[in-house]
């Protein structure tokens, strides 16, 4: 039986995309590629993912992380970014060139994703089309089922695997047709077209510039899975010294920060009463100096000592608990005033 590789992301055009081609007696494996931006959580269960995507829409689906190419990506995406820090276009190379890497080993004849012509201002016009099938080395090896009737014909439908009179000619942002597709199909529940993705996310994605742009205590070539799950949890600050400091906001972000800290990280709590834990990324290792480390940990627990369970509607002052490379030692620290550290805040 021929078999397809899907790229999926979870949204209504790739569930399309896939059932249209499973529809004309086609096998058809969806993979879902994750990174810290989108999809991260899935890895926590992969078959419970897997289960729900096979329940709900009738598709296999296998999970893979790319992480770490995809970190270095961002560095320098060829074709730039859109409105925010989502480099679009490199993002689709980047993951059909892996799925077109996985295309041998999974035995799969050739791909298919749901972009639809025109429906995206910068990744999916006519020649941004043309240009992710040339740059991902996919070529006409890639078949778009929801617009393919607007688009050349590919090898599939050249050699007779694929019925082009049963493909699609969507196109534009509209999503009626889409809709009634999926009512055809019997799948009335999908995600919403929001998407997700955190570096198509206004806020969130501005962090991450600024992480990018060597705004912090580390160079971007250094930036690690870990540096982008931490940046997405709790307050964030940069520290006059330079430290970067995360500080928890509810007991899950406590759990998560203490969670993720590293070896080269220094842990903040206050054990006397409730208030956030706070992790100065890399203290052990970024700074040039000592005092200026000790100035910054100061810092850092004096703004756990404000972010404290007030008394009487007051942040108090109180110890702060220090641990950093093996050696623990307390503060005694004296709420920050917030006119004080407004302008460091991420
Ligand atoms: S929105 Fe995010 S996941 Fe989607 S193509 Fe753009 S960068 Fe990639």
């Amino acid at each position: 039986m021929t078999r397809a590789l899907a790229l999926f992301s979870g949204g209504l055009d790739s569930i399309l995309a896939a059932r249209v081609i499973a529809a004309q007696g086609i096998e058809v494996l969806a993979v879902k590629f994750v990174t810290p931006f989108f999809g991260y959580e899935i890895l926590v269960d992969i078959d419970g993912y897997t289960r729900e995507i096979r329940e709900k829409y009738a598709i296999e689906v296998v999970v893979e992380d790319i992480s770490d190419g995809y970190l270095e990506l961002l560095r320098d995406p060829r074709h730039g970014f859109g409105r925010h820090f989502n480099p679009c276009v490199d993002c689709k190379i980047f993951m059909l060139k892996r799925a077109r890497e996985m295309m041998e080993e999974l035995g799969a004849s050739f791909l298919i994703t749901g972009e639809v012509l025109g429906q995206r201002p910068m990744s999916q016009r006519l020649d941004t089309l043309h240009v992710i099938s040339r740059d991902s080395g996919s070529r006409s090896l890639l078949l778009r089922p929801l617009s393919a009737r607007l688009l050349p014909e590919t090898a599939p439908e050249l050699q007779g695997l694929v019925d082009r009179t049963r493909l699609l000619d969507f196109s534009g942002r509209g999503r009626s047709r889409q809709i009634a597709l999926a009512g055809e199909f019997g799948i009335h529940d999908f995600p919403s077209p929001a998407g997700g993705c955190i570096l198509a996310d206004p806020i969130l994605s501005r962090r991450i510039k600024r992480l990018y742009a060597d705004e912090f205590v580390l160079s971007s070539k250094d930036i690690t899975v870990t540096d982008i799950r931490l940046l997405l949890v709790g307050r964030q600050f940069i520290l006059p010294g330079g430290g970067w400091l995360i500080l928890g906001r509810i007991e899950g972000e406590n759990d998560r920060l203490l969670e993720l800290a590293g070896e080269d990280d220094a842990v903040l709590q206050m054990e006397e009463r409730p208030g956030p834990a706070a992790l100065l990324r890399r203290a052990a290792r970024c700074y040039a100096e000592a005092e200026t480390r000790a100035a910054d940990l100061d810092l850092a627990a004096a703004l756990v000592a404000r972010y404290s369970r007030k008394l009487n509607g007051l942040p108090q002052t109180g110890e702060v608990v220090v641990a950093l490379s093996g050696r623990r030692w307390t503060i005694a620290a004296e709420p920050l005033a917030d006119e004080l550290f407004a302008g460091w805040m991420l």
